[in-house]
């Protein structure tokens, strides 16, 4: 099996073989500004104003929990950790929102029981509520282990992957050297680029984000007022994020720079330093699904991409059941399996 690209798919895909023992190479050119790289690495179980349940998060919350333990314990690092996200609400509307949730279903959320509790360090009016269980996954730490892992073990190739030079002999790939029965792109924005499934309905989203240290915030929970203060690493907390579904480049904006002060100016009683401003590319897609499995016309090139801004969630998950799925040991969620674009796909123009 040939990998291409080790973010968080990347990652998953060739633990889950490795645990197959099924063998494999990964390809990879290190991006410092990839989403997995750049992500903040929560596992929030609702979403948006209405603070709707995100898709399957029954299945792969505990799912991601397991996963993240037992690479965890593989490498011998704490990987994940359950947080909250205290939720200021920065309108009266969102306070609304909230409280008629919490009545309908109060699943993932908790009541308020001191409204002053975080006055110390924020700025709010209209109280705040939490939403728990929550999970930090620590993406560095993981790609980072990973790859020193992959390493030492010689499953890495350190390049960029150049379509091109990927030949078809004899029912097998062969790729400079490198023989393999599948492979299987888990290169983030760039499959939107790659002639086979290009033609897959992406929508590329930039996000930007900073990193702030702030030396006396406790560390243990997100907080959150439009945008989100997360525990990064030490005394630093990621700032993010932007969604744009539309841009003229992938650079850091003055735009969102003078947003992210702004907001902490506002918000936060304490002393802080900006240490970092980053823009990264989410390979986000249209009906908010991933892209798992083969393709119609030629089975042995896969994909496992299309993670939009749920990378932490869905890798694991997604990348087991392709794992399954080689090993006809399951099928792949038909809402993800890009056999539901199959005649777009078998398109020749
Ligand atoms: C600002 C931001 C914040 C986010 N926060 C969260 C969050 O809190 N929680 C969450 O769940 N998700 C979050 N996400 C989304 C998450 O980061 C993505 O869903 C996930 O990282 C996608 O992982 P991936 O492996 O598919 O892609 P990537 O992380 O982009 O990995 C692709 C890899 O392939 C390599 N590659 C690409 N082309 C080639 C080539 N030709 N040759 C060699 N290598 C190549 C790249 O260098 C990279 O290493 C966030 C994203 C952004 C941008």
């Amino acid at each position: 099996m040939l990998i291409i690209g080790q973010g968080l798919a990347g990652t998953w895909l060739s633990y889950w073989l490795y645990k197959s023992g099924i063998s494999f190479k990964i390809i990879d050119q290190k991006n410092p500004d990839s989403a997995s790289l750049r992500a903040a690495g929560l596992i929030n179980p609702v979403t948006g104003r209405r603070i709707v349940t995100t898709w399957m998060i029954d299945e792969l919350l505990p799912f991601a929990i397991n996963a993240y333990r037992d690479i965890g314990s593989f490498l011998g690092e704490v990987l994940i950790n359950e947080t909250s996200v205290i939720d200021f609400f920065p309108s009266v509307q969102m306070l609304q929102a909230f409280q008629k949730r919490y009545e309908e279903d109060s699943t993932y959320l908790l009541p308020v029981k001191d409204r002053e509790k975080y006055s110390e360090w924020f700025r709010y009016d209209l109280g705040w509520g939490e939403i728990n269980p929550c999970q930090l996954v620590y993406v560095e730490k993981l790609l980072t282990s990973w790859r020193a892992w992959l390493k030492k073990n010689n499953y890495l190739v350190e390049n960029i992957f150049d379509l091109l030079k990927l030949k078809e002999a004899n029912k097998s790939l062969d790729y400079s050297g490198i023989r393999a029965s599948y492979i299987i792109f888990c290169d983030g924005k760039s499959s939107a680029q790659n002639p086979h499934f290009d033609k897959l309905p992406f929508a590329l989203n930039k996000g930007e984000a900073i990193l702030v240290e702030i030396k006396s915030l406790p560390a243990n929970k997100v907080y959150k007022k439009g945008m989100s203060l997360v525990p990064f690493r030490n005394n630093i907390f990621w700032l993010g994020s932007s969604y744009e579904w539309s841009f003229d480049n992938d650079k850091p904006s003055e735009k969102f720079r003078k947003n992210a002060e702004e907001w902490l100016n506002y918000n936060l009683k304490l002393s802080y330093t900006i240490l970092e401003h980053f823009s990264s590319i989410r390979p986000a897609t249209l009906e908010r699904r991933p892209f798992v499995g083969f393709h119609p016309f030629h089975q042995q090139i896969g994909i496992l991409n299309g993670m939009g801004t749920k990378g932490c969630s869905l890798a694991p998950y997604f990348a087991r059941q392709l794992v399954d799925n080689i090993k006809q040991e399951g099928n792949i969620n038909p809402l993800a399996d890009i056999n539901r674009f199959g005649r777009i796909l078998t398109r020749l123009t």
